[in-house]
């Protein structure tokens, strides 16, 4: 028998990944009532197959992201403010190839890097000399490069901390809850869930992910503006490659870039690839991708490794929004998709994003919907409140 709630709610999350958690978080903060399903557990998914950087995404400034390089940027300074537990500033080394990017275009871009996002306490990018630093990792064909700073971050735990805050300001959480449709009815949206459970809310929001086509056609049953589309990306995991806490970034002749960076104490975490796919379950790596990973290791590192130093693997799948270029070309940035009736019952879809950029994210979505919570706190607070 389904089992209505009488509660009608403020806002109705769907997905549990970083970007539903900021935004429960947020929204909770403002005293708003909130109800979020996750059809697993909280951050199990792309939040946590990520490369694990809060970055500004220095390979977008090539694509000319500027405006998503520098709230990425001043995110990253943000997000290391309120999460200090889990952030840490990191070195990354970039090898410089001769007949790939010349020292004059990485120069500006680190430029613009160090600059876009404003005052930053993490430290500048710089030039290096492999005479002098890591020539027990590199090969001898690289004799210098450049370094900068990103941050790295436990990326389930940051979803987690927002689940927990949310939980704590009076987010009502349901893990291992599938959303399995929704529909106007008078003046609230109808949401029933797998358990049988109907939930009444005046807002609903589409936090999917890649999940996000597929919410779309056979839970909401609309026809949504965007479209998005699925890459694959997957990382390895071998025994530490060296005990340096350096990440490097590596050029590779198809002008894709592959990080390496310092896992868990014990590891590297080397990733990643970029493989459309159909379908947004189960995401693995091919053999294929393997090859390309330890093949970028082995054209640039003395150490030389197989299949058989690959101790762990993981993939996921980025949700880009459908523009038809190269998957390394299609925009990192997210994009709202409002969808109200008689400007009543807003529906607010969510395609792409980053990991980085989830808590301005969580801001944006407040002020989007803004217009249908009149009695709502204006004021921004997710910036300074430590998590
Ligand atoms: C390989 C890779 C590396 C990346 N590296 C970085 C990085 O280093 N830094 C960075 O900033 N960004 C990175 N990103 C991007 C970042 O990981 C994603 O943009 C972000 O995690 C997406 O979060 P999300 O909440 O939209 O999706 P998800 O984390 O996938 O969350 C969506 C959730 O919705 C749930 N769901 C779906 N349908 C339903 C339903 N019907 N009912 C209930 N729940 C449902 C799913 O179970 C899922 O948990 C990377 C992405 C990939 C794939």
């Amino acid at each position: 028998m389904m089992e209505t709630q009488n509660i009608k709610y403020d806002i109705f999350i769907i997905g549990g990944g970083i970007n539903g958690a900021g935004i429960a978080r947020d929204a909770s903060g403002r005293g708003l009532k909130v109800y979020l399903a996750e059809k697993g557990k909280v951050g199990s998914a792309t939040s946590s197959w990520s490369s694990k950087l809060i970055h500004g995404g220095l390979r977008y400034l090539e694509n000319y992201e500027f405006k998503l390089v520098a709230e990425s940027l001043r995110e990253r300074e943000v997000i290391t403010k309120i999460a200090p537990s889990i952030t840490k500033p990191l070195p990354f080394v970039i090898p410089h190839t001769k007949k790939l990017r010349s020292k004059l275009l990485i120069r500006l871009g680190l430029f613009l890097y160090d600059n876009l996002g404003g005052k930053s306490k993490i430290p500048k990018s710089s030039k290096i000399n492999f005479n002098k630093k890591y020539q027990n990792i590199l090969q001898s064909k690289f004799s210098d490069g450049f370094q900068y700073y990103d941050v790295k971050v436990d990326d389930k735990k940051l979803v987690e901390m927002n689940i927990d805050d949310a939980k704590k300001m009076g987010a009502n959480i349901a893990e291992d809850t599938k959303v399995i449709n929704a529909n106007r009815i008078d003046n609230y949206w109808e949401i029933t869930l797998n358990n049988n459970k109907k939930i009444k809310s005046k807002i609903l929001i589409n936090a999917a992910g890649p999940w996000i086509n597929e919410t779309v056609n056979n839970v909401l049953k609309i026809n949504a503006k965007k479209s998005i589309r699925l890459v694959r990306g997957s990382h390895i995991i071998t025994k530490k490659l060296y005990d340096e806490e350096v990440a490097f970034t590596l050029q590779n002749e198809d002008n894709r870039i592959v990080f390496v960076i310092p896992y868990k104490d014990e590891y590297s975490l080397i990733g990643t690839t970029e493989v459309d796919v159909n379908s947004p379950d189960n995401p693995s790596i091919s053999d294929e991708e393997k090859i390309y990973l330890i093949n970028t290791i082995n054209n640039h590192f003395i150490r030389q490794i197989s299949e058989e130093d690959i101790v762990e693997t993981y993939s996921g799948i980025r949700p880009l929004i459908e523009d038809f270029k190269e998957a390394s070309k299609v925009t990192r940035d997210y994009v709202f998709d409002l969808n109200c009736e008689n400007n009543n019952l807003p529906l607010l879809n969510i395609y792409g994003g980053k990991l980085t950029t989830y808590r301005k994210l969580s801001e944006n979505v407040m002020e989007e919907l803004s217009p249908y919570l009149p009695d709502t706190k204006t004021k921004n607070w997710t910036d300074s409140k430590p998590l």
